[in-house]
């Protein structure tokens, strides 16, 4: 099978610029996330997550993308049934609320791509096994970005760990490659078989994004054409990361820098490690061979 036409296989360098994206989007979500609480309204959210970008010089992959309007906000700020896509605005979040926040940024011409999910105060048990669920399924599948597995063991990954979990994952949204463009080849499916697809290569880098509803797997959008929800109004959740295969393994390019202050670590740990490994937290490579940092 031959590599897709649209791929692009990064060098060195370019991966190391987009690390350095994958730094302030990864910061532009902590602060997102720490200004969460009962009565914040959800362009607040956007505020928070503008301004990280603002202050590093970076600019949104988001506002003004093409759609059915161009996209009006930097982050996309969906709140409980709403699963991608939902324009932050006056809407104010509540106690018990799940809120999934996506930000792209791109710094000197590369994107960076990550979104999580986080519960507004005290959460249904169910919510947060969700959250958990969704989170674990992006870790399943970032352990697949390995040379000489196939984009078909991504989207496998992704569905045997939610399926087995209960949930389901989304029809017809998907992992995308990133780089100069914040949508590139391939489309990675959050369902699949594992052997198939496209092989992994050295400077592959693919934005993955397990999408999970509670309830059936259909979606619809709202009618302010962005905001996309679960058929049903059950809840929903979405991780991503942006991932650079390597030769020495999958390589994260959305945490944290791993040198910034304890204070910020300390929710790197909460909001972005998940349950790979407490050295996680710290930016140290695990015995999984997953890289996190520098
Ligand atoms: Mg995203
Ligand atoms: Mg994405």
């Amino acid at each position: 099978m031959s590599q897709g036409r649209g791929v692009v296989i990064k060098s060195e360098r370019e991966l190391a610029l987009m690390r350095e994206a994958g730094k302030i989007n990864a910061q532009a979500l902590v602060a997102a996330v720490s200004i969460i609480r009962d009565g914040v309204s959800t362009a607040d959210v956007d505020g928070a997550a503008a301004e990280v970008l603002r202050v590093h010089g970076a600019e949104s992959a988001f506002l003004g993308y093409p759609g059915p309007y161009p996209y009006p906000a930097v982050t996309t700020v969906s709140v409980n049934d709403e699963l991608v896509h939902g324009i932050p605005g006056k809407r104010r979040l509540k106690e018990g609320d799940i809120v999934s926040i996506d930000c792209g940024a791109i710094f000197e011409g590369f994107v960076a791509d990550s979104a999580i999910t986080v519960g507004v105060g005290e959460i249904s048990p169910e919510a947060q096994r969700l959250i958990d669920v969704t989170q674990q399924a992006l870790f399943e599948c970032i352990d697949k970005m390995r040379i000489g597995n196939r984009t078909g063991d991504l989207s496998a990954a992704v569905q045997m760990y939610v399926e087995a979990n209960g949930f389901n994952v989304v029809r017809e949204y998907t992992s995308h490659g990133v780089g100069r463009n914040m949508h590139e080849d391939p489309q990675v499916p959050n369902y699949g078989k594992a052997g198939r697809g496209l092989p992994i290569r050295a400077g592959m880098t693919i934005a993955l994004e397990p999408m999970v509803l509670t309830g059936e797997p259909d979606t619809r959008v709202l009618p302010d054409q962005w905001t996309v929800a679960s058929r049903d109004g059950q809840l929903t959740a979405h991780f991503e990361h942006s991932v650079a295969a390597t030769l020495n393994g999958p390589w994260i390019l959305t945490t944290l820098d791993k040198n910034l202050d304890e204070e910020r670590l300390i929710r790197y740990n909460q909001y972005f490690a998940g349950r790979v490994s407490p050295a996680v937290a710290k930016g140290v490579d695990t015995d999984e061979g997953i890289i996190f940092g520098p």
